[in-house]
């Protein structure tokens, strides 16, 4: 990319994506410098890196924007109102983030982009996406808010026919010319309202993936606003609206019918309206939202001209992250299940509509979310709750409200030892037959350094009583 040769370029945010943005854009003999707004151990020794390279860093100040900055390339967690931005905006300097840069990065010929976002689901549709495009015998990875960086993916050495691409809602904020073959929002619930400052932003940030698309642009049926930024987008000619559905499709969406996913969309047989792709119980887990990601997956795949035997084998070949409805163990008959995962009440209603009866173990921090709704539609299902961490009189609150008679376990503790107890509190509660569920509907910061140390306790309790 020869326009960035002796340009002025300010990286914004040391870290995941700061660090390789301002090595990269240094080789391309861009000035670089990177601006940091913290100055601790961890960043000294990253602006020391960049430093011997020959890299300006300006640490403890991310505000000031640099004399001469002709391009701010930032990490994707900057938030839109910091002073940097509104500087660059009065001086005319335009704003890339990490996906926008890796986008104008490609070479020519450069394998297309199938993209998916969403609130909740993304990883896991990529990665199922990524394993039938495998099984199609294509070159491809799962990249982007993901396992490989999209710049590595596009500068490396490493050749690819396709890329799954899973992309945040900041990271879309920040990809104006981004255009991929295909494109998928999967929900959209309200979420990281505080960064995009209002639910309309967010939606509009998500339904900048559509743009340009010129394939297909995949929806959610069941969530009309994501229908609605399909409509709002400005994509190429011939690129078509595709549905997917938990219900019988109609022309034109992708859903199921008697345990079978269907695709009436990309049909290959001119005498047939539908290709059978697989079976239900081909997907891992087979829980609705899940059977739902499969469904997005498989409808980028078919937009792409995968077969449908490849749909159903790179699913079945497809094993889910940790943490995401992560069966632990059978302990006298009561199922254990991780979704520690689930860190939003968006999430956390998909897992505890995929089981019958259940013993849920839920709180921690609830980033300003409300528990009426997920608790009014799950009350039917529960046999009692457990409640750990700092917000958890929210949820015990809603539960009095709208499941009076269920038993409720309040632990009034927030130290790592406390997932023990709350596991042993929910085997006295459950029966045979039961499901014991770890789906918090909330961020683990207050307890756990992060979601994977909380499903691992809660793994490792559930390994104690079994014992
Ligand atoms: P993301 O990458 O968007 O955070 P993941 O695939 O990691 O999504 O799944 C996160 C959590 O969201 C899962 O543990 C599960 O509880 C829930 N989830 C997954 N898919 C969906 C979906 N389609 N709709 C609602 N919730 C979902």
């Amino acid at each position: 990319l020869s326009e960035l040769k002796g340009k002025h370029v300010t990286v914004a945010g040391l870290g995941v994506s700061g660090v390789p943005a301002a090595k990269v854009l240094h080789g391309l003999g861009a000035h670089v410098t990177v601006v940091n707004d913290g100055a601790d151990e961890r960043a000294r020794a990253q602006a020391a890196d960049l430093e011997a390279l020959g890299i300006t860093v300006r640490l403890g100040d991310g505000d000031t924007l640099p004399e001469g900055t002709e391009l701010i390339v930032t990490a994707p967690g900057w938030k839109p109102d910091k002073p940097l931005f509104a500087a660059a905006g009065q001086a005319g300097v335009p704003v890339w983030g990490d996906v926008e840069l890796a986008w104008r990065l490609r070479g020519p010929g450069a394998a297309p982009w199938l993209a998916v976002t969403g609130t909740n689901g993304k990883t896991t549709t990529v990665q199922m996406l990524a394993s039938i495009l495998r099984a199609a015998g294509l070159r491809t990875a799962a990249v982007g808010n993901i396992g490989v960086s999209l710049l590595d993916a596009v500068t490396g050495e490493e050749e690819y026919d396709v890329l799954a691409v899973e992309l945040s809602s900041y990271q879309l904020h920040w990809a104006p010319s981004l255009r991929a073959h295909s494109a998928a929002v999967l929900n959209l619930a309200p979420d990281h309202l505080d960064w995009h400052g209002s639910m309309e932003a967010y939606a509009a940030d998500k339904g900048r993936i559509y743009e340009g698309n010129r394939v297909a642009c995949v929806y959610n049926v069941a969530d009309k606003a994501t229908e609605d930024l399909v409509r709002e987008a400005d994509v190429e000619e011939g690129c078509r609206a595709i549905g997917f559905t938990l219900g019988t499709p109609a022309p034109s969406q992708l859903g199921v019918v008697d345990g079978i996913l269907v695709d009436r969309a990309f049909v290959e047989d001119r005498h047939k309206n539908a290709q059978e792709l697989a079976e239900v119980s081909d997907v891992n887990p087979p829980a609705p939202h899940n059977i739902a990601n499969a469904l997005a997956a498989a409808a980028l795949a078919r937009a792409f001209g995968v077969s449908a035997a490849a749909v159903r084998d790179g699913l079945r070949s497809f094993t889910p992250d940790a943490h995401r409805i992560a069966h632990v163990a059978d302990v006298d008959g009561v199922a254990y299940i991780d979704d520690s995962k689930a860190t939003n009440t968006h999430a956390a209603e998909a897992s505890l509509a995929a089981y019958e009866s259940i013993v849920w173990i839920a709180g921690g921090l609830a980033k300003g979310a409300t528990f009426d709704e997920l608790v009014a539609r799950a009350a039917k299902r529960l046999r009692g709750a457990v409640l750990i961490g700092a917000d958890r009189a929210l949820i015990r609150e809603a539960l009095a409200r709208h499941a009076p008679e269920v038993p409720v376990v309040d632990l009034d503790r927030t130290d790592t030892g406390a997932m023990l107890q709350a596991v042993q509190e929910a085997q006295r509660l459950a029966r045979p037959g039961d499901t014991v569920l770890l789906a918090p509907a909330c961020a683990s910061m207050d307890m756990f350094t992060n979601y994977n140390k909380r499903g691992d306790a809660f793994a490792e309790a559930v390994r104690e009583l079994g014992a």
